[in-house]
């Protein structure tokens, strides 16, 4: 057995790990976090979500984000790919908001801001050392560890390990707890440009989204004129197509008038990323020692920005549930149980959104909003993240629901075919060709 006995050891240095090592690591818990990169990195995943707003003030770092420079978001707008102009909604405007914006983050430098705080707020850090294996016992945990520039292995020991190792699932692979959700095999294809064209004022922090039918769009503005934009879709679809990503994103944009126009002056800056098979739950969450957190306890499609809000909040919970824990050790397994019915509450709830999301009747409810006993502004809060809401938020989500389920029998808004102009003139091209 390693001699240092650490209270918590965290895989991974996300917003998920770097989060949990702050407030432990506050709390006067002795916590070291073990990252396989060196930060700042790419990474995928950078509009925020009003609710997390309330965690950054917590964690105190709301000065650090304006240093850096990242942009404050105010909303959103949707739109169909047949459709000119989308539907704006401003977070101000949700049901009973509570925040009026969140940000958009390039994540490398989001993710360092995190991390830097988290070694900065008494957390061991260690960059470049990835956990290779991870053994339990009765009284501790065991990682094995490599740190890139030594190569040899070493050991560390903890009472707890908080698994935040995103979709590595260090833990979940370990215990094969991984499930995948057989109708959301999406693929998604994305990339940095400059030059995207934006709106005045407050609208220029939009995020943008255009539904297709067979594929959704999405449009994050960053700061330094950088936007980050892609396209998801069923990964089989896009395998057929045997394009390379960069061909398949460009010609996809330039399909979509929304985006084509906005993107007329604009230049890729980075290499076109692929990311695949994103969505996916663990059969468990919590074990005798370990809690799993952010995308390493499950992941549910990018559509509504939801994975940092869900990063952060599994974080805040599990170290202030092991904070407690560490003292009170006989409330580990109903503390345990608290935080899997609280993850498994919220994520079912973005699991409807989300599966509301791919009927095409969703956007033809949502670009048809009516005020009808406050049920748009109930959308738009739960589209800031408060998702396992009030009562109030849950029977108006459910009328939602219920609209975007008759609007499939009864046209009660407008039909759209989801299908850009563009490509209709070229599909009639093709078929008078044919
Ligand atoms: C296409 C796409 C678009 C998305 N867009 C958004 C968005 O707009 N907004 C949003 O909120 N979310 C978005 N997400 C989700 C978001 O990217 C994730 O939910 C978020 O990054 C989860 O944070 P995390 O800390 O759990 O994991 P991560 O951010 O992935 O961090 C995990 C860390 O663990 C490290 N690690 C892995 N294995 C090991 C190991 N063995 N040893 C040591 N370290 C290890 C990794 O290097 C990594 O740094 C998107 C996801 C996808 C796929």
């Amino acid at each position: 057995m390693p001699d240092a006995l650490y209270d918590v050891a965290i895989i991974g240095g996300g917003p998920a790990g770097s989060t949990a090592a702050t407030f432990l690591a506050r709390a006067g818990r002795r916590v070291v976090l073990c990252e396989r990169e060196k930060f700042p990195r790419f990474h995928i995943g950078e509009s925020l979500l009003p609710v997390s707003m309330k965690t950054f003030s917590r964690l105190g770092v709301h000065e650090k984000f304006e240093r850096a420079g990242f942009l404050k978001k105010y909303g959103g707008e949707m739109t169909s790919a047949c459709c000119e102009e989308g539907v704006k909604f401003y977070f101000k405007d949700g049901y009973r908001s509570q925040s009026e914006s969140s940000y958009q983050v390039p994540r490398a430098e989001f993710d360092k801001v995190l991390l830097d705080h988290a070694a900065e707020n008494g957390a061991e850090v260690r960059e470049q050392t990835i956990v290779k294996r991870i053994e339990f016992f009765r009284d501790r945990v065991e990682l094995e560890v490599v740190q890139s520039s030594l190569g040899a292995p070493e050991k560390i020991a903890a009472r707890y390990v908080i698994d935040a190792s995103g979709r590595h699932s260090v833990i979940g692979n370990h215990f094969r707890l991984k499930e995948t959700y057989p109708h959301l095999r999406k693929i998604s294809i994305f990339a940095h440009y400059e030059g995207v064209e934006l709106e005045e004022g407050r609208d220029a922090s939009l995020t943008r989204q255009v539904r297709a039918a067979d594929r959704w769009f999405w449009y994050v503005p960053l700061p330094n004129d950088r936007s980050s934009i892609g396209v998801v879709l069923d990964a089989e679809l896009y395998r057929q197509t045997k394009k390379s990503p960069e061909q398949f994103l460009e010609e996809s944009l330039a399909e979509q008038p929304f985006l084509a126009r906005r993107m007329t002056g604009a230049r890729r800056v980075t290499p076109a990323y692929a990311s695949a098979d994103f969505s996916y739950r663990l059969a468990q969450l919590t074990g005798e020692r370990w809690m799993l957190a952010g995308d390493a306890a499950g992941f549910i499609d990018p559509v509504f920005s939801s994975g940092v809000f869900l990063a952060l909040l599994a974080a805040e919970q599990a170290a202030d549930i092991l904070d407690i824990v560490l003292d009170y050790p006989r409330k580990a397994r109903r503390l345990f149980a608290r935080y899997e019915r609280l993850l498994r509450r919220v994520m079912k709830g973005y699991l409807r959104f989300v599966d509301a999301w791919y009927s095409k009747e969703f956007i033809e409810v949502f670009l048809y909003p009516q005020d009808v006993l406050q049920i748009p502004p109930a959308v738009n809060a739960v589209l800031g993240g408060n998702i396992s809401g009030s009562f109030a938020i849950r029977w108006r989500m459910a009328a939602f629901y219920f609209i975007v389920w008759l609007q499939r029998y009864f046209p009660l808004c407008p039909r759209h075919t989801l299908v850009a102009p563009k490509a209709t003139e070229q599909e009639a091209a093709l078929r008078s060709a044919a």
